[in-house]
């Protein structure tokens, strides 16, 4: 817990009223300025002495085998970025992980920390969190997560998406075992972070000035080109829209958590301790890995350059969730609405037949002509669609159908109503609920998967995509736009992201890629739409013979072991 250069300042000026303040003073107050209330950003090891009970704190391993999945580089090879940021802050990674007392009562702790990275969520960050959580329903006590982070950390690529499933069905696992779950949102708390642990927990806190969101507002206003709501994605408005429990000044988070835990303190029975499952072993390096071939026969593809993947990922002739329903299954019967207030023409979902099985499919619509897209909102779902797909995904597992996803998305909506109706938490709780489904789940990524709104459609058995399909954290054009001096560089990001089926199959996150006609699936719709039924009935009908709590075990173990993707030594295990 070494003392940033700034720490060692005698003075610092408050963002909030900049007031010059003595930086004792202002650490006295536990970095709130006196003058106006601005609460200042915490790291994680002031954050948890501020938090628990002195002489309680024991920080859990944090060395994990270096990180980097897919050799990534943009303007800086990424393990420079990581050296500097573990030089700057003296943090192995962007999140502290301990055991501690909150007014005597016992918990885990995993804290993040914004300077390293952005507080971004990676797959050593994952793995940490999902330790702690292991840990506390190990202990059978509570865990608490605070959360800072500006969303995946893109240098990882999908993989760092897949830390989202991760560390949901870690938080699955907890809430089946009956242990309390607590976020606490600290500013600012944005993307696959918002949009997964920090909201699917059973109570969400906002420490006071925290925002929140899925999307961030710079994205929100260049879509939009609209100014934004006073106040949008800020702790008071997220309880006003009923985002979150309750908003709490730093002064009084201990005591709040501490009378929290003692509210819900377990007089369960104890049972016995589950064995713990061990991560599967080490995967290989996408750079070392020999190259695969596409699965399912037929043509043998040319290497395709990345950038000209995702043009023909979005070709508007490409086949819809639609067009699928029409032509690869038989007798779809559309449901709509949420039962919330909405009905989200970007999802569509219903029953249908597969080869005279019957099925739940759920996609993601686009459009062929611009005013198809536009009434369909481009493929990009709103939470009301999120929470229609979650309705039927429930009424597939009680209805004993299976489900198969289409996957077809930009991503979320980047809207304000989308926000403001609850974006983070509805992807949130789609992906913990697909963790632990009791029906076989298959998933075809069938155009574009992006970020978190693909991902709630995809924590699957068995993940599938079409050959000229892509699949990433972020579109190339956003990573673009972040790590490069400008959007032109979204070729090389493409590149760099590895979002094409064969790279995503090399790092197993997809187990089969569907051969495309030669040139691609909108040249010969019949031929695509032939050879997707026969992957779907080849994945499909294997999974129907497992036990439904088979299946979901398998499923955890396919997604625990991202958390290990670039090395299997175990270094600081417990
Ligand atoms: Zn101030």
């Amino acid at each position: 817990m070494t003392a940033t250069a700034s720490e060692e300042q005698l003075w610092s000026r408050c963002v909030g009223c900049a007031s010059l303040l003595y930086r004792k003073r202002l650490r006295r107050n536990l970095d709130v300025c006196p003058e106006c209330g601005e609460h200042a950003r915490l790291g994680a090891p002031e954050r948890l002495r501020q938090l628990v009970d002195p002489g309680s704190l024991r920080l859990l391993p944090d060395q994990l085998p270096e990180t980097d999945p897919i050799d990534f580089v943009d303007v800086l090879p990424y393990p420079h970025r990581l050296s500097a940021a573990r030089a700057s802050t003296g943090l192995a990674e962007a999140v502290v992980c301990a055991t501690a007392t909150i007014g005597a009562h016992p918990a885990v702790l995993a804290v993040m920390d914004f300077r390293f990275l952005g507080g971004s969520l990676g797959c050593a960050v994952g793995e940490l969190i999902t330790r702690a959580a292991e840990r506390a329903l190990d202990d059978r006590v509570p865990l608490i997560l605070i959360t800072a982070s500006g969303g995946a950390r893109m240098q990882e690529g999908v993989l760092s998406l897949m830390q989202m499933a991760t560390v949901s069905q870690a938080i699955a696992a907890l809430r089946e075992a009956g242990l309390l779950t607590v976020s606490v949102l600290t500013d600012p708390t944005y993307g696959g972070v918002a949009a997964s642990f920090a909201t699917n927990t059973d109570l969400v806190l906002a420490e006071s000035g925290a925002r929140m969101g899925f999307a961030g507002p710079r994205v929100i206003r260049q879509v939009t080109g609209r100014a934004l709501p006073e106040g949008f994605q800020s702790a008071d408005v997220l309880l006003r829209h009923g985002q979150v429990d309750m908003v709490v000044q730093r002064r009084s988070l201990r005591g709040r958590l501490g009378a929290l835990l003692a509210a819900t303190r377990a007089t369960r029975p104890a049972r016995p301790p589950v064995p713990r499952q061990e991560p599967a072993p080490r995967r290989e390096r996408l750079a070392d890995a020999a190259p695969a071939a596409p699965a399912g026969g037929g043509d043998t593809p040319a290497v395709r350059d990345a950038w000209d993947t995702v043009r023909l990922a979005r070709h508007p002739g490409r086949p819809t969730t639609l067009d699928y329903l029409d032509s690869v299954f038989d007798g779809f019967l559309e449901l709509h609405g949420d039962r919330l207030g909405g009905d989200c023409p970007a999802v569509v979902g219903g029953v249908a037949r597969l080869a005279d099985r019957h099925v739940m499919v759920i996609g993601h619509q686009k459009g062929h002509t611009t005013a198809e897209l536009v009434a369909r909102n481009f493929g990009m779902a709103s939470p009301a669609g999120h929470r229609k797909a979650l309705r039927l995904m429930r009424l597939a597992a009680r209805l004993g159908l299976p489900v198969v996803t289409l996957v077809d998305t930009p991503g979320a909506d980047p809207g304000v109503s989308a926000e403001e109706q609850g974006q983070a938490a509805a992807i949130a709780e789609n992906i913990l609920t697909l963790t632990v489904l009791p029906t076989p789940v298959l998933a075809v990524i069938t155009g574009e998967g992006g970020s978190g709104g693909a991902l709630a459609l995809a924590v699957a058995d068995r993940v599938l995509m079409l050959e000229n399909a892509v699949y990433s954290v972020i579109s190339p054009e956003g990573c673009a736009a972040i790590l490069w001096p400008d959007r032109s560089a979204a070729p090389q990001a493409a590149r760099a992201l590895r979002l094409t089926a064969p790279d995503l199959c090399r790092l197993g996150v997809v187990d089969e890629v569907v051969p495309e006609p030669t040139t691609a699936a909108h040249d010969d719709p019949a031929e695509t739409a032939h050879r997707l039924r026969a992957a779907l009935l080849s994945n499909l009908l294997p999974l129907l013979d497992v036990p439904p709590a088979m299946l979901v075990r398998l499923r955890r173990q396919r997604f625990r072991r991202f958390g290990m993707a670039r090395g299997g030594a175990r270094a600081g295990a417990r």
